[in-house]
């Protein structure tokens, strides 16, 4: 990036910006090499002056949220990488504490463990289903993000939104295509659209039953998911009527090995990064599990992790 750019973007940015940072820690696979910039966005505005200066200037750039879905490259991002820092992680109470539907309004940047949390104590019910799923609510939307039964659509009640294209927008749950594990209408190029907050509904219930529920589901977890801690969870989506996880492991592909990535022993459906795992690696350990299961059973994969 020439040397006025670099300037300017360190002006418009609230916080310092980190040159050639790597990315490695930002994800949960823990790979990836560095992005000329990284930028942790503090508002709505701030973000708005960003995308037109990359836009002004064709500077590449991609948002993430906590990279617990995200492979990024070897050689990194030839770009910016923004993501949201303390301010836009804030939870607000929208309804009366004892109404029969509450209200709340997220950032995109809070956790959904601590917004899981948050839930938890105030016995607010709807959540649960998220216990153990790591990411931010902004990530978690734009996968719609689910376990046992319930997804992150199911309990939203509108987005607040930013693209170059619209500016801000309120987009009503109606109005947003959610699919398994896909945000149909997030938009691309201009149009493409970055979460802000998200209103979610809730039900008051009962705080016991609410730890009883989210307990049982991490315990599962702890029984079904891989004790490597490096990976970025279910690799592939589960296609219709089947599990990937159950062609994978028909294949015989537990326990395969390309570099330092290996199809989990004890989940199938889970690449892990075993130490010193390349996104190299990864991709050539995606390519063979893919064409195994197409010969085997004649179902194509396709990931749900992304890719950077
Ligand atoms: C151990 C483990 C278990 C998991 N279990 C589950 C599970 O049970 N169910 C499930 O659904 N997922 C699961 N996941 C996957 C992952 O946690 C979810 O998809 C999560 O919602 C991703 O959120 P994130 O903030 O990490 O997003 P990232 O991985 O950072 O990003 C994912 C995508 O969302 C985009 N994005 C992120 N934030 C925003 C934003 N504010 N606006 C616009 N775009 C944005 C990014 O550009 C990227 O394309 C698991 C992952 C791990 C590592």
């Amino acid at each position: 990036m020439e040397k006025r750019l670099k300037e300017r973007l360190e002006e418009l940015a609230e916080n310092p910006v980190q040159w050639g940072c790597r990315l490695a820690p930002f994800t949960s696979f823990g790979i990836g090499g560095p992005a000329d910039a990284l930028v942790q966005v503090e508002s709505g505005e701030e973000l708005s002056n960003l995308l037109e200066f990359f836009m002004d200037n064709s500077i590449a750039w991609r948002f993430i949220g906590r990279g617990s879905n995200l492979l990024v490259a070897d050689s990194g991002f030839s770009g910016v990488v923004l993501l949201f820092g303390k301010t836009l992680s804030q939870i607000e109470l929208l309804s009366d504490p004892e109404a029969v539907d509450i209200r709340v309004r997220v950032g995109a940047g809070c956790s959904l463990a601590k917004l899981l949390n948050w839930c938890t104590e105030n016995s607010y019910s709807g959540l649960e289903f998220a216990a153990g799923i790591p990411g931010s609510l902004g990530g978690a939307v734009v996968m719609n993000a689910g376990a046992w039964g319930g997804e992150m659509a199911d309990i939203l009640s509108s987005i607040k939104v930013l693209s170059l294209h619209s500016g801000v927008e309120h987009l009503a749950r109606k109005k947003l295509d959610f699919r398994y594990r896909l945000w149909g209408n997030q938009g691309s190029g201009e149009r493409k659209r970055i979460v802000l907050s998200a209103d979610i509904c809730l039900k008051p219930g009962n705080k016991e039953a609410i730890q009883e529920e989210c307990r049982e589901y991490l315990t599962q977890r702890k029984l079904k998911q891989p004790k490597v801690t490096k990976n970025g969870g279910s690799f592939f989506k589960n296609p219709e009527g089947d599990s990937a996880g159950r062609l994978i492991e028909a294949s015989g592909l537990k326990g395969t090995r390309r570099g330092g990535a290996m199809v989990s022993p004890v989940h199938a459906n889970f690449l892990v990064n075993t130490g010193n795992a390349t996104a190299n690696d990864v991709c050539k350990l995606m390519d063979i599990v893919i064409r195994q299961v197409k010969k085997d059973s004649g179902v194509q994969l396709f990931p749900e992790v992304h890719f950077l």
